[in-house]
């Protein structure tokens, strides 16, 4: 299949087998070559698309190659989402392809106890889904640690700008390694979201579908 050319990882290709995923979307097509070999990506694109899988299949492929312990209190990807909703679908379809990794898969937002969510960063995991608020929150707590942050998505940027989340987006970009990978996906692209990209992404490919 297409997804065997690309080069993911078998455990991959056997969840995208599960899920009888066998031909890429356009997105697909287009943005995982290019993250694969460690790009940053602008991606133009709504919910629906594939978009997940699209970004979620190669970083999982490149954490999976380069395994590291686990972190007490710190993750190796961060997905950020404007709502617990959304961020609570990444984190079950990031699972679902992850699921013959050993990779694991968190998820925080807001609306509940935080002390509970404090209690599952404490291990530490491989790829972090959250909403900014209570990211930062934790993080002020001391529940976890952005330091070794090797991917960085944010997804449904001009959401997140409706939201009012523009200060807190700032603060966590600037708690994330400079040395990192990072993509940037709105549903539009207005000029004042393009520069809030620019803040975020180096020299990206960028995708439109
Ligand atoms: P998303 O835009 O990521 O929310 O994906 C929309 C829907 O398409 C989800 O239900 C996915 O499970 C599904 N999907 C994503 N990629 C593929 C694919 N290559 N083939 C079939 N279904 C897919």
């Amino acid at each position: 299949s297409y997804f065997e050319k690309l080069g993911l990882a078998e455990p991959i290709l056997r969840a995208l087998n599960t899920k009888g995923y066998t031909e890429p979307t356009p997105i697909q097509r287009e943005s995982i070559p290019a993250l694969l070999d460690g790009r940053d990506l602008l991606g133009i694109a709504q919910t629906g698309t594939g978009k997940t899988a699209a970004f979620s299949l190669p970083s999982l492929h490149r954490l999976a190659a380069n395994p590291k312990g686990r972190i007490p209190a710190g993750c190796r990807m961060l997905i950020l989402s404007p709502t617990r909703e959304l961020a609570a679908q990444i984190a079950e379809n990031m699972r679902e392809y992850a699921r013959f990794l050993d990779l694991s898969v968190q998820c925080i937002f807001g609306g509940v106890p935080a002390r509970q969510q404090a209690r599952k960063l404490v291990p530490g995991c491989d790829v972090l889904v959250a909403t900014p608020g209570r990211l930062l929150d934790l993080i002020e707590q001391r529940a976890l640690s952005l330091q070794h942050v090797e991917i960085f998505v944010l997804d449904e940027a001009d959401q997140m700008m409706d939201l009012g989340f523009i200060k807190p987006l700032t603060r966590i970009a600037n708690m994330l390694p400079q040395e990192r990978q990072s993509l940037f996906f709105s549903a539009t692209m207005p000029q004042t979201i393009a520069d809030l990209g620019k803040r975020f992404i180096r020299n990206p490919v960028r995708v439109e579908v």
